[in-house]
């Protein structure tokens, strides 16, 4: 019986265990030494689990570099009040974000403004290769590149202006119009009532018979008259109009079993979120839906001196409290991962002028690879345009050069982060291309006139013409890659 039982236990270990493989990589702190651009606590993804990731390690003596992405700060920047971070009644999700940042900044992190897209863990210390051709040494790492919101797949969705999955950006484009909420979470009610001071009526789509949302969150619908929520229905189409804008979407309801179009002017998805784990998934262990697996009660993944944090591994809480106490523990444990393989005082202080940012590990380097710093502060020579005929004049003056011109607005987090990646663009072109923005809250003629619907957006004229867009953030890489077309 005895005997019996102890064989069940050991089967049910080993089955637990089987979920979790830890590779073996051979770790010899003498090994750094023979390598430059060296982070010795390398953390990627800046919200609040990379931030409090730097906070830790820095503060346990470690040199701790954030790698900041491409979307500086992550999902809190789009998020408006938030009303369970821990010791604020509410506070705006940029607001927390500024804070870790400068918190972060005053224990010693630094930030690097650049992205990883390819990593090498095979053997130690780690590889990071950025979006700018950057390559970053290793000896410990922090996952911390959360996720990103989800789309319908569903056709028609790509293909009309109107679809958005950020109300506090778009919102304002649709003053007195009809939109509709995808999704039955937290994130659909907020969205809803972030929409409420613009549009006129505001439906949310809910799939099933009852919302996910949390009571409390319920609750504050009851104080808007103009929002309605809509139960047991499913978007199977978006359609639109000739000019490509939004005008209906197509619901199969389940209980009528019947599929109708319901018209509207805007789509807003809030259906939840998929890790961005694309970067890491041969790399270290990930479950079905791309999570990232940690070992136990650690933020240990399956590769020695990897961790990660946040929502890139949390399918469960996804909350901006867990994911800064998930960073919290990766930070700790990085710093454990170094002290117990032999990163003592004596070895950072012989690793230190191989440091990432340091003058002398940077002429180690071939010159060709060391890039000045660019701050947005040393960009000059972005024209303003104030109203419309600024624009016209402008654009006809530049003749043959191209004209890239960034409409942007106050309440949009995406165009905040977008703002230095143009700059600095703005800043590598130099004469090739003139460079200008537009306040969308200020110049609407401009606005109306070349039918912007979204920020941030990007117009590209040429010879007196429009010919190109693009709406959305983009990477510094995937902007330059779009102005070249157009520039000599
Ligand atoms: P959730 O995963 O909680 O909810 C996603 C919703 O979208 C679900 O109702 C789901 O439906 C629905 N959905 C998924 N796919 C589809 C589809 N194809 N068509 C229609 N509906 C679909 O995501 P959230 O972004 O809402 O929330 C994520 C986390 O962030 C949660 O933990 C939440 O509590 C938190 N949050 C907190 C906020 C705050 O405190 N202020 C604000 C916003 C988010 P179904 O239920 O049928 O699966």
């Amino acid at each position: 019986m005895k005997m019996n039982y102890l064989i069940g236990l050991i089967g049910v270990l080993l089955s637990l265990n089987s979920c979790f493989e830890m590779n073996s990589v051979a770790i010899d702190m003498q090994k750094a030494l023979t390598h430059v651009k060296i982070m010795p606590v390398a953390i990627i993804g800046s919200g609040p689990a990379g931030l409090m990731a730097g906070i830790y390690a820095a503060r346990g003596g470690k040199p701790a570099y954030i790698i900041e992405g491409n979307n500086p700060g992550g999902l809190l920047m789009k998020t408006t009040d938030v009303e369970n971070w821990p010791g604020e009644v509410s506070i705006k999700g940029p607001q927390i974000i500024e804070k870790l940042h400068a918190q972060a900044e005053h224990q010693g992190v630094r930030f690097v403004h650049d992205s990883i897209e390819a990593v090498d863990f095979s053997s130690w210390p780690y590889k990071l290769y950025t979006e700018n051709g950057d390559e970053f040494t290793a000896l410990s790492v922090v996952i911390a590149t959360g996720a990103s919101p989800r789309s319908l797949g569903v056709p028609g969705e790509n293909d009309y202006s109107g679809v958005s999955s950020c109300a506090v950006c778009d919102g304002s484009f649709f003053k007195n119009q009809n939109v509709v909420v995808v999704g039955g979470g937290d994130s659909a009610i907020e969205e809803a009532i972030q929409l409420a001071p613009h549009a006129s009526k505001i439906t949310i789509l809910v799939r099933k018979p009852q919302m996910r949302a949390a009571a409390r969150m319920q609750e504050r619908l009851k104080g808007y008259d103009t929002i309605s929520v809509r139960y047991n229905v499913e978007v199977t189409k978006i359609v639109g109009d000739k000019d490509r804008r939004v005008a209906a979407v197509e619901l199969y309801d389940h209980t009528t079993k019947e599929t109708t179009e319901f018209p509207t002017n805007g789509v807003f998805l809030a259906i939840g979120h998929n890790p961005n784990s694309e970067v890491f998934k041969k790399a270290v262990g990930v479950d079905n839906a791309g999570y990232i697996l940690v070992k136990d009660r650690t933020q240990e993944t399956s590769v020695p001196g990897v961790f990660a944090a946040g929502d890139v591994q949390d399918n469960r809480y996804r909350q901006a409290g867990s994911s800064a106490g998930d960073g919290s523990n990766a930070g700790l444990d990085a710093v454990k991962f170094l002290d117990e393989h032999g990163y003592t005082p004596k070895m950072a202080s012989k690793l230190k002028p191989r440091l990432f940012g340091d003058p002398i590990a940077e002429s180690i380097v071939t010159k060709a690879s060391v890039t000045t710093p660019i701050t947005p502060q040393t960009v000059q020579g972005i024209v303003e345009i104030t109203d419309k005929s600024s624009l016209d004049t402008l654009v006809a003056q530049a003749a043959n050069k191209a004209v890239v011109v960034n409409f942007w607005a106050q309440e949009c987090p995406v165009c905040k982060q977008m703002a230095p990646i143009f700059k600095m663009v703005a800043q590598e072109y130099g004469d090739r291309a003139i460079f200008a923005t537009v306040d969308t809250d200020e110049v609407t003629q401009v606005v109306e006139s070349l039918f912007v619907h979204k920020v941030p957006c990007i117009l590209i004229f040429k010879e007196g013409a429009l010919v190109a867009r693009y709406t959305g953030g983009m990477s510094r890489k995937d902007l330059t890659l779009f102005i070249d077309k157009f520039v000599l």
